[in-house]
């Protein structure tokens, strides 16, 4: 019976569930049965526990190297009678290691939960006989969930109300046409759930109309719940990025292995005690690896994506912060993200009269075509009036809704008055497709009115006749050219033009719906409004073409009024085209191919031309941001390379299939995003060049020494203090490092250029060799002066101390490090700070001392280690100088 709710009377499943579908229910009950039932979510995304992260952390090459140190140096402290000091803190590295690697994955994986709940659908309830939007995951068997066309529907639902409803449902029944939906029982027995008209199915999006549904299951209770097991999508923390640098690892371990055994070899053949060279190339194999690239380069990623979030831009997937820095253009809606959809009625026209409502005429100096024109587009609103005390009023509803509205108050005519009198019965709701939108009134007399109201093509598409000084006449060839004229007039001081139209009805067809209704229609005037460009959208188009990102406007809004804004705000300039998404459709691809690059304005375009747009600027290997806020811009969303949604005004549809969500709806956010994208992605480039130089001056360290056969310079312990504790916080903390000046100046980075740029190698190359013969010239030193220990104490020293300068040179590859302040990056300064005390540690500290091996250097020795931990700095500043330090195809 549970699975019959088809079948059974609404009343019925209302009373059954206890609730009423006008008040809906109330928040006691809300919390009771949340708990009784459990939030609306899937189990299936079953979540890492902490000890599974911490065990995956023993998974890499890195540990089996690190085990096989820690053995060696057992064997050789028991030999030597030394005991096994040594391996136990090779182990407890291990362990400590892990558990930093374990909190840190956490952390990244709270940031991400915590960021996929802000960008999880959202939906509207009815509780206490109030809508509200809530977290689709508080809904409750009995909620009265209110659908609009974009809605993700959250749960199972019994449908109360359908009003002209389609829902696709091909997730769950393969079917790929929408379904219209309606509240009607359903007889038989047994029904497939394709054919259960009257139920909503979770997972499933209203693409058409609106209605109402109560909850009859939620979560693991709904039909997508029984085979939620096909479903599981969690979320990884591991990106392509994080992926290319655990390969990365994987070679340079194999790399090591290689001149581990050449190492290992060339030294017993000099006669070396074969343990003591073991030991030697397990210490070369652990400074080769990077044991912090890959979870550093995860944590400043989800950083970024924190700090994203302040900046009103929600990225759901990490690797989208990466493409962001790619972008190349910008594909922009204009309503809401150009514009600041605040629109204000200015003009009206009708049967040859100019209504100017900035000055508006008194109301009964209205004639009748004027009237018509006002009555015909109020009672063709969806938008709400709400008289509040005092005279005030407050208007909630689509923003060209909304201005026609407030116009009409201002003239005396009020939305709510003319609703009472002329109650709507019938619609066919607005699409972006058709540009239009109509209702049926029923009039005084009984009989009824279509009133439409849409952009002025595709009004006068369906009027034959036309309101002139309140007579009705067929159009007339003249007509239709002074339409046009007064259309370009308005559309020219970048107004908005709506039409409108209405026809007398004595009865309603069968079938109400746009070929049915539609048709036939009295043109009775324009309406003209203003919606001014968002101030902030000027300098961020500038922004955008410094950076050598290009704007594009996508509108469904008439060609001279799109032409006229873009004008405005500098994406449409001198030489640039501008076309409709009717010449779109008439080119075939290869023609959109070779021309996209000279459209600036897409005008009257319909959501699945984006997808072309977006396809023709691909094939040019361009990287594109598309914006979206519609259920059919879903495919468009998901075919860009970074998908943009509407935080504000877009449908939870569109949300699901974007990569980003602008919580302020605003151009200017994502030009915002792609600067943080590629100040992230320099950070990260920072990081990796400062660990990979540190292995690089670590490895020839070591072999040097090998093949001069003058012992070995560095234990793996002093190695993994400097590789695991003392450089990961400065790497960490250059994720904070600001913007580089001309982040936004450069041209956007190639996606397919991996991060070994030839700069980026000389780099890594020349600054790793440096720090290898400082601490090998330490290790020298120290050693002529007091054996082995003092020389690998000094060789640690430097090794640690100048990374931490070094880290400085790492702000800009171009410009001096003398030029940034070093409080430009407090966190950094807070690093170097604590590695630095964390060095001091086992240097002077006697029982640590002793556990590391390290002997007490004097005033001199310190001298030294000071001396040559500067050297970099001199040598790096050199090379920026000799404009050395980067290659032509660098920032
Ligand atoms: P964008 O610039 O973001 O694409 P838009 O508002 O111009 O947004 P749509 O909302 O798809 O795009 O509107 C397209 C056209 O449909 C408008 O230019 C207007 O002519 C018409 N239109 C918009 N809203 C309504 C409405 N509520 N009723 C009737 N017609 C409308």
């Amino acid at each position: 019976m549970k699975d019959r709710y088809y079948s059974q009377p609404v009343e019925e499943i209302l009373q059954q569930l206890k609730v009423s579908s006008d008040r809906g229910l109330s928040e006691d009950e809300v919390k009771e049965r949340l708990t009784r039932y459990g939030p609306n979510q899937l189990q299936s995304q079953k979540q890492k526990t902490l000890l599974m992260m911490f065990f995956e952390q023993f998974k890499s090459i890195m540990v089996v190297i690190l085990l096989i140190a820690a053995v060696v140096s057992g064997v050789i402290g028991v030999m030597e009678g030394e005991g096994l000091v040594e391996a136990f803190v090779i182990l407890a590295i291990l362990v400590i290691n892990a558990v930093i690697g374990t909190v840190q994955e956490k952390k990244a994986q709270s940031s991400l939960d915590a960021l996929n709940k802000m960008s999880s659908p959202h939906s509207k309830v009815l509780r206490e006989g109030q809508v509200t939007e809530i977290t689709s995951t508080e809904i409750v068997p009995g909620d009265i969930v209110v659908l609009d066309t974009g809605d993700i529907i959250p749960a199972d639902l019994r449908l109360i109300e359908a009003v002209n409803m389609k829902v696709q449902e091909s997730a769950l029944t393969g079917e790929s046409v929408p379904v219209e939906k309606s509240e009607e029982v359903l007889e038989a027995k047994e029904l497939p759930l394709g054919d259960r008209d009257n139920m909503a199915f979770s997972t499933s999006t209203v693409t058409y109309g609106r209605g109402k549904g109560v909850v009859v299951g939620t979560g693991m209770e709904t039909e997508v719940g029984k085979i939620a097991h096909m479903l599981q999508n969690t979320q990884d923390t591991e990106t392509p990025m994080s992926k290319r640098l655990g390969q990365l690892g994987k070679v340079l371990g194999y790399v090591a292995l290689g001149i581990c055994v050449f190492i290992f070899i060339i030294g017993v053949l000099y006669g070396n005690h074969w343990l003591e060279m073991l030991m030697m190339a397990v210490s070369l194999a652990v400074a080769a690896i990077p044991e912090g690239l890959q979870i550093v380069s995860t944590i400043v990623l989800a950083i970024g994506v924190q700090r994203l979030v302040k900046l009103n831009a929600i990225v759901r997937t990490l690797p989208s912060v990466e493409t962001l820095g790619s972008v190349t253009v910008i594909c922009s809606d204009k309503t809401g993200t150009l514009t600041q959809n605040k629109m204000t009625v200015v003009e009206g026209w009708t049967g040859g009269n100019r209504i100017d409502f900035r000055n508006p005429p008194l109301p009964e100096e209205l004639d009748s075509d004027e009237q018509m024109l006002l009555q015909s587009s109020l009672l063709c609103t969806d938008a709400h009036l709400k008289m509040l005390s005092g005279g005030e009023h407050e208007i909630a509803g689509d923003p060209t809704e909304t201005a026609i509205v407030d116009a009409a108050l201002g003239l005396k005519m009020d939305k709510n008055e003319l609703d009472n009198r002329f109650p709507r019965v019938e619609e066919v709701p607005f699409d972006s497709e058709r540009k239009r939108m109509s209702t049926i009134n029923r009039m005084a007399d009984g009989k009824f009115r279509v009133n439409l109201k849409g952009g002025l093509d595709e009004v006068l598409a369906v009027s034959t006749r036309i309101l002139i000084h309140g007579k009705v006449r067929p159009v007339t060839e003249e007509d239709i050219e002074t339409i046009k004229e007064e259309n370009q007039r308005m559309a020219q001081s970048a107004l908005r033009v709506l039409a409108v139209a209405y026809k007398d009805m004595d009865t309603l067809p069968d079938e109400v719906s746009t070929e049915t209704i539609e048709k036939d229609l009295i043109f009775v005037g324009l309406l003209g409004m203003i919606d001014p460009a968002r101030p902030e959208v000027v300098e961020a188009v500038k922004k955008c073409k410094t950076a050598g990102i290009r704007p594009v406007m996508i509108t469904g809004d008439h060609k001279v009024t799109a032409v006229a804004i873009a004008g405005e705000i500098g994406i449409y300039n001198e030489g640039d085209k501008a076309v409709t998404g009717t010449d779109v459709e008439e080119m075939d691809d290869d023609t959109l191919y070779r021309d996209v690059e000279a459209y600036s304005v897409y005008a009257r375009v319909a959501p699945e031309h984006k997808v072309r747009i977006v396809k023709a600027w691909q094939s040019h290997d361009d990287i594109v941001a598309m914006t979206g806020d519609g259920v059919n811009d879903a495919p468009a969303l998901k075919q860009a390379d970074i998908g943009v949604s509407m935080g504000v005004v877009g449908t939870e549809v569109a949300k699901e299939a974007s990569d980003v969500i602008l919580t302020d709806d605003n151009f200017a956010t994502i030009v915002s995003a792609v600067e943080e994208g590629r100040r992230i992605y320099d950070n990260i480039l920072k990081a990796i060049q400062f660990l990979l130089s540190a292995n690089v001056g670590e490895v020839l360290l070591i072999f040097i020494a090998s093949i001069a056969n003058i012992g070995n310079p560095l234990t793996p312990i002093l190695i993994l203090w400097i590789n695991l504790v003392t450089d990961s916080l400065p790497a960490l903390a250059l994720s904070m490092d600001p913007a580089d000046k001309d982040v936004m100046t450069r041209k956007p980075r190639d996606p397919k250029q991996g991060f070994f740029t030839r700069g980026m190698i000389r780099r890594i190359g020349y600054q790793g060799a440096t720090i290898g013969l400082i601490s090998l010239a330490a290790y020298i030193i120290g050693f002529k002066d007091g054996g082995q220990p003092l020389g690998q104490t000094m060789a640690f020293a430097v090794l640690g101390f100048s990374q931490l300068l070094h880290v400085r040179n790492l702000h800009s590859n171009r410009r001096s490090s003398f030029q940034t302040s070093i409080f430009s990056n407090k966190s950094l300064l807070g690093a170097i700070f604590l590695s630095a005390l964390l060095l001091f540690a086992v240097l002077v500290i006697p029982g640590v001392m002793e556990i590391f091996g390290v002997t007490a250097m004097d005033g001199t020795h310190w001298l030294y280690v000071g001396l040559l931990s500067l050297v970099p700095i001199v040598v790096v500043e050199l090379m920026k100088l000799m404009k050395f330090n980067h290659s032509k195809d660098e920032y």
